[in-house]
């Protein structure tokens, strides 16, 4: 009897070394998606607003924690936080694509584009803001608005940027640079050209949802069958840039407005995925902002009663969400910079 408990349990560890053995599926494809300042609590803010339903919720196959310090603060903004995710490494607030020595490091999405993979990236704030600059520029201040505007026309890697800003560029010049330059929602999904810079708008900072449209939803889906066309895979960024803004000023309803439209996309993206079964997909953000708790139900507004604490990021770790092929490595409690590790193994860069 003893000799076949032990036996048995021989069996049972020997399969467990093999499962644990067994290499993670790769990705030809990866979209990373950024709920800038959202953490754990706005998306389950958006969840109760929508009746209990949420995309992301839905179809999430594993979930981690990404601890998001940068190298001199306990508290990252959204620069450093980005080039983390762009480049593996830890850096100083404010700072673009760069390490703390303002050595400039090459972004997963200039790697990828080397690798032969088309990248891009969709957001609903300005091209020229720090998580979008994160992946095609190389700056020490996300304040230098013309040098960041600078790398994003001559930066080759770029095949497809979606988002607002149109006043601080020159169309003319990222004609010469090879874009093909459109303007509004209906001229984006007209563009054809095999490297777009798609202005959502002309404003400098585009508006908030719901005013903005459903830009987001859209930018997602053209530049989803654009860079498709790669057979060689491709590396999208999607920022649901102003969840972070409504939670600065405190503004519940355009803190869930904005949550709502980065889920819709999230939808989007996820059905687009699961159809494909060669992308992964990862939800998460660069940091959690406003220190946001909920204190009860509002049935009048119907959504939660919700309580700033802060107008700031906090240090809180953010949720990671990841759907897809090499989803499980996704699982457990890591540093920001896993994120760009993992990534690059699984797309064997
Ligand atoms: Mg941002
Ligand atoms: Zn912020």
């Amino acid at each position: 009897m003893k000799r076949i408990v032990l036996i048995a349990l021989a069996l049972l560890l020997s399969g467990q070394a093999q499962a644990s053995r067994i290499k993670p599926r790769k990705p030809k494809n990866i979209i990373l998606m950024i709920g800038d300042g959202t953490g754990l609590v706005h998306l389950y803010a958006a969840y109760t607003a929508l009746g209990g339903h949420l995309n992301i919720y839905s179809f999430a196959e594993a979930i981690g924690l990404s601890i998001t310090s940068s190298s001199d603060d306990y508290i990252t903004d959204s620069a450093a936080g980005a080039t983390a995710f762009s480049t593996g490494q830890k850096t100083k607030n404010g700072m673009i694509g760069m390490g703390p020595d303002t050595i400039a490091i090459e972004t997963i999405s200039e790697l990828a584009f080397r690798k032969g993979k088309s990248t891009g990236a969709v957001v609903t704030c300005e091209l020229p803001h720090a998580t979008p600059a994160s992946f095609y520029s190389h700056q020490p201040s996300r304040k230098m608005y013309p040098e960041i505007v600078a790398d994003l026309t001559k930066n080759k890697a770029a095949s497809m940027l979606i988002g607002g800003g149109l006043p601080y560029f020159d169309t003319v010049a990222l004609r010469k640079a090879g874009y093909s330059v459109s303007i509004g929602l209906a001229a984006m999904q007209n563009n054809n050209g095999s490297r777009q810079v798609c202005f959502i708008d002309t404003l400098k900072e585009p508006l908030p949802a719901p005013l903005r449209g459903p830009s987001l939803v859209q930018g997602c889906g053209h530049a989803i069958k654009q860079l498709s066309k790669n057979k060689k895979g491709f590396f999208l960024m999607v920022e649901g840039s102003q969840i972070d803004w409504g939670a600065h000023n405190n503004d519940s309803a355009h803190t869930i407005a904005e949550a709502i439209d980065f889920d819709q996309a999230a939808g989007e993206v996820l059905r687009w995925a699961k159809q494909d079964k060669n992308t992964l997909v990862i939800i998460t953000a660069d940091h959690e902002c406003g220190g946001l708790t909920l204190h009860g139900y509002d049935a009048i507004n119907h959504r939660p009663v919700m309580h700033f604490s802060s107008g700031h990021h906090t240090a809180e770790p953010v949720p990671v969400y990841a759907f897809g092929p090499g989803s499980e490595t996704f699982s457990g409690v890591y540093q920001n910079t896993a994120i760009y590790h993992k990534m690059v193994k699984l797309l064997g860069l």
